[in-house]
């Protein structure tokens, strides 16, 4: 049989091979310019249908992931922060961590990257295949708590126990409610030792009864979150004051007093 482009147009739609359909020229002149077998020609198709749905992947991912930002382990600035080791972070990306369901906590004060490197983290989460979700800890605690008085509570914990990675962000720049607290570890409970869990904060562990206004939940999170877990503490001064330190803008005695 004879397929033109014509009645292959219609087969490959229904196949859902949409990059080798759109397009079919380039490619069947590229594989007969370098003389494939037919055995070659077949591969190189099907990798550029494979790359096609890959990427289509990834925009989903990212998409669904909600980060607030662009942020990538390219754009971090190794020099400018000491404190954080490159090696220890291309381990991280290669998201054994998330695959084992670990938890990874980035303590330290505001500015020094903690956002940046969740975000970046993520990302390379999601290249991976893993799914992935960004929240604030105030959004999360807000929304479990209004699905709790709107009686969905249960449907809430478990779109957060759903992604392989959630990413909380900012847990203790603001002390929770007592009830915030109980919800806090029932999604943290729901999550253990299958999904994985990022946590940034600009508190010590030993800080986390105030935070929760509770010592006995406080415990019983941390219980869980540290069992598998690692801490990455960053030090150093905020990164946004330091360009404006450099500009003139900020004076060194705030800089040093506001880290
Ligand atoms: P934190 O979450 O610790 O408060 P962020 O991650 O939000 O800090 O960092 C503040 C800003 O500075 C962001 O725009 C971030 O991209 C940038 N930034 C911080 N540290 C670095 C770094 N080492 N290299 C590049 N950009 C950085
Ligand atoms: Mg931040």
């Amino acid at each position: 049989m004879m397929a033109d482009i014509d009645t292959l147009t219609p087969i490959l739609t229904r196949l859902k091979l949409t990059a080798i359909r759109d397009r079919l020229d380039t490619l069947l002149d590229e594989a007969s310019r370098r003389e494939l077998s037919l055995r070659e020609a077949l591969a190189f198709l099907c990798e550029a249908e494979i790359a096609r749905k890959d990427q289509r992947r990834i925009t989903m991912g990212l998409s669904i992931a909600k980060f607030p930002a662009v942020r990538t382990l390219d754009d971090f600035d190794f020099a400018a922060q000491p404190s954080v080791d490159p090696k220890l972070v291309r381990e991280l990306a290669t998201s054994r961590w998330v695959a084992n369901g670990d938890s990874l906590l980035l303590q330290g004060p505001p500015g020094v990257g903690k956002t940046h490197l969740a975000i970046a983290l993520g990302r390379e989460a999601i290249l991976r295949g893993y799914s992935v979700l960004f929240i604030t800890a105030l959004n999360l605690v807000a929304l479990l708590a209004k699905a709790q008085v709107e009686g969905r509570l249960e449907e809430r914990l478990s779109y957060y126990a759903g992604p392989k990675l959630l990413i909380i962000d900012e847990l203790g720049y603001l002390p929770f409610e007592k009830n915030a607290a109980s919800l806090f570890f029932q999604l943290v409970s729901r999550r253990y030792e299958r999904s994985a869990t990022l946590i940034t904060t600009n508190r010590s562990v030993g800080e986390w009864g105030e935070i929760f206004g509770d010592v006995v939940v406080a415990a019983a999170i941390l219980d869980r979150l540290l069992h598998h877990s690692q801490v990455l503490t960053i030090r150093g001064e905020s990164f946004r004051l330091k360009g404006k330190r450099k500009s003139g803008l900020v004076k060194p005695a705030l800089v040093e007093g506001s880290a």
